[in-house]
């Protein structure tokens, strides 16, 4: 901690980086995204068990918008993060610093993009026993009853949107959502329309998903997200062998056509 604090400080002091983005403590033993400025503010600065949450998600608000340079403390979840974002050319290299930290809180100090890329690969491949179990059992179903079960999966959801709110690669100005003419999708939670919006979700985020886990730890009602997106990022690399987030020059799967494109999948 005392190495991410020095670089830290350092950079604000030399006027290097207007703003860092970090974790702060919150209430209780809660932990809260925090937004630097000044060097003596980073005492404040804390990186501990509980700082899992992907504030790679600010790197789109007007807080760093606004920001001529930043520094960001990246965990590898953020630095796939940033690579992705990059990659669509929603944050440029001479922008940021990167201030790496492995998910067991060593600092890796700063990053270029060429580091970033490295260091992604240390993000943990692979997901729960009991998650890898539930998608072999839902991949052995027909398609009938496939189909049946994520409309029984989805049908808690309560459209609080959290989900979209805490996902990096969501961040559209205006999500297709909150359109109304045409309506694509109801605003009242139902059986049908959240498939709808889930389909939606899951088709813009095929192959962009960076596998950080942040939509299912905000589900208030436990929907099974990270199925979903492990899904979908394993089918993109088997089918398409592209892995969102592991490079900043790099074109998703779904954003390119040939004619050759394999239609195998098509059922
Ligand atoms: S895991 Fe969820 S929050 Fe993270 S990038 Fe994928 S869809 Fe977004
Ligand atoms: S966070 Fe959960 S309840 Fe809220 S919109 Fe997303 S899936 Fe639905």
């Amino acid at each position: 901690m005392e190495e991410i604090k020095k670089i830290a400080k350092e950079l604000l002091a030399e006027n290097k980086v207007q703003l860092i983005v970090g974790f702060e403590k919150g209430s209780a033993n809660k932990v809260r995204p925090a937004f630097f400025t000044k060097p003596e503010e980073i005492d404040q600065l804390i990186y501990n068990e509980y700082c899992i949450h992907n504030i790679a998600l600010y790197l789109k608000k007007d807080i760093c918008q606004k920001a001529n340079n930043l520094a960001i403390i990246a965990n590898p979840n953020v630095v796939r993060s940033i690579l992705q974002l990059a990659s669509e050319n929603q944050i440029a290299e001479e922008k940021i610093k990167i201030i790496g930290i492995s998910f067991e809180g060593k600092c890796v100090g700063l990053l270029d993009f060429k580091a970033a890329e490295e260091f992604s690969k240390t993000q943990p491949k692979g997901i729960k026993p009991e998650d890898k179990a539930l998608i072999e059992k839902i991949q052995a179903m027909p398609l009938e009853e496939r189909f049946n079960y994520w409309v029984e999966a989805f049908s808690p959801c309560i459209k609080c949107y959290a989900c979209r709110a805490s996902c990096p690669m969501c961040y559209c100005g205006k999500c297709n959502v909150e359109t109304n003419n045409p309506q694509w999708i109801p605003v009242a939670p139902h059986k049908y329309g959240n498939l709808e919006w889930h389909m939606m979700r899951a088709m813009h985020l095929a192959g962009r998903c960076i596998n950080c886990g942040e939509c299912n730890r905000s589900c208030p009602v436990n929907i099974p997200l990270n199925i979903l997106s492990y899904m979908l990022s394993d089918f993109i690399l088997d089918e398409f062998d592209s892995e969102a987030g592991m490079n900043a020059v790099f074109t998703p799967a779904l954003s390119v056509y040939t004619s050759v494109d394999k239609e195998n999948f098509i059922k």
